[in-house]
């Protein structure tokens, strides 16, 4: 006779959060902002023998958030029911407002979840997801507009001559300048592909007008051309931006209904899971994009992503984003790094295979 387990349960036994400031290595900005620093909210769940990680890039309120309320919601669940879970939490934080530091929290705790989970069945958690590909093409991102036009050339040039085949920099500060930077940058990166953001900073009207300055530059891609929150002022630039620029947004989409707002408005959608309510909220934005025809790119944080991207339909690139780059680099044992401009997933480690380096982590502590 044989014998099937249908119930299996990993509880969880506890779970710790842990925030962490590193300065930049410069100071950095761009359409919209200005910043000097960067802090991690770091999430430990344990369960089942095992110990899951996960990660928002938020503020130490953030950190507040797991602590009180999601923690109570999640030590004693078990790590099997994920979804479970998730919608608990985003039923507590309702009266505090789920978009913005809240879905951070839950992200934080969703990704700990997969990969506690995947630990725990002793699998890379590209597997337990299901992996769609083999590796996952990259782009490097960074070309602040603090930069000098020497560091500008230095890094994206660095990127294209190392075979990242796509960079993107940072435009909309000074838009009269703005085309002279994309020229100097398309002359550093030869035939690479060359992507702008703006952060919402230009006009729709402004937002044509750089479009087609950028087109003589060869850019392909126009990310958050006018404020995300703009859904009509995006359409209006996707509808009328040359041939071969795509324009892109999504990374400010917290819960579902904020990728529901954007499709339509984008040739490509967006998604961080650092923000999205995890790597869940990120598969289900995955879904929702393949419903669309549209295809995904992952935001930011790109050690994270590395295994959802691994497994969503469409997935067209994974931000390389330097501050992030250079955190998880310095933070993580497990980090990987790209071989001819991808990402290939060390399947010999379970879980997404991240290890916080908490020694070296604890000078940082916020
Ligand atoms: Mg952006």
């Amino acid at each position: 006779m044989v014998t099937v387990t249908r119930h299996v349960e990993a509880p969880i036994e506890q779970l710790d959060v842990a925030a962490y400031t590193i300065p930049t290595d410069a100071p950095e900005s761009d359409g919209t902002h200005e910043w000097n620093s960067t802090t991690i909210v770091v999430v430990h769940v344990e369960g089942g023998g095992k110990r899951g990680l996960g990660y928002t890039y938020s503020h130490a309120a953030a950190a507040a958030v797991v602590a009180d309320p999601l923690r109570a919601l999640v030590e004693g669940r078990d790590a099997f029911g994920i979804p479970s879970i998730w919608d608990a939490l985003g039923r507590q934080v309702r009266n505090l407002g789920r978009p913005g530091v809240a879905a951070s929290a839950i992200s934080a705790v969703d990704a700990a979840l997969w990969d506690l989970k995947a630990r725990v069945l002793d699998l890379p958690l590209c597997t337990l997801l299901g992996a769609a590909r083999e590796d996952v093409p990259i782009y490097g991102s960074g070309g602040f507009t603090s930069y000098s036009p020497a560091r500008l050339e230095e890094q994206l040039g660095g990127w294209a001559a190392d075979g990242i085949a796509r960079v993107k920099m940072k435009v909309g500060r000074e838009p009269a300048g703005d085309a002279d930077r994309v020229r100097l940058a398309r002359e550093a990166i030869g035939s690479a592909e060359l992507f702008v953001d703006a952060n919402g900073a230009y006009t729709p009207k402004q937002a044509l007008l750089h479009a087609e300055r950028f087109a003589e530059h060869e850019v392909t891609w126009l990310e958050e051309p006018v404020s995300s929150a703009d859904f009509a002022g995006l359409a209006f630039v996707r509808e009328r931006s040359p041939a071969g620029m795509d324009v892109a947004a999504g990374e400010y989409a917290y819960v579902p209904a904020d990728f529901r707002h954007i499709i339509g408005a984008v040739d490509c959608l967006q998604a961080d899971a650092t923000r999205c309510l995890g790597i869940t909220g990120f598969l289900r934005a995955a879904a929702l994009a393949d419903a669309h025809g549209l295809d995904l790119s992952g935001h930011t944080a790109p050690s994270l992503h590395l295994h959802p991207c691994l497994a969503v339909p469409r997935l067209r690139h994974l931000e390389w984003f330097h501050d992030h780059v250079r955190i998880e680099r310095l933070l993580f044992d497990g980090f990987v790094e790209p071989v001819a401009g991808s990402l290939h997933p060390d399947l010999s480690r379970a879980g997404h295979g991240l290890e916080l380096k908490e020694t070296d982590a604890e000078r940082f502590a916020a």
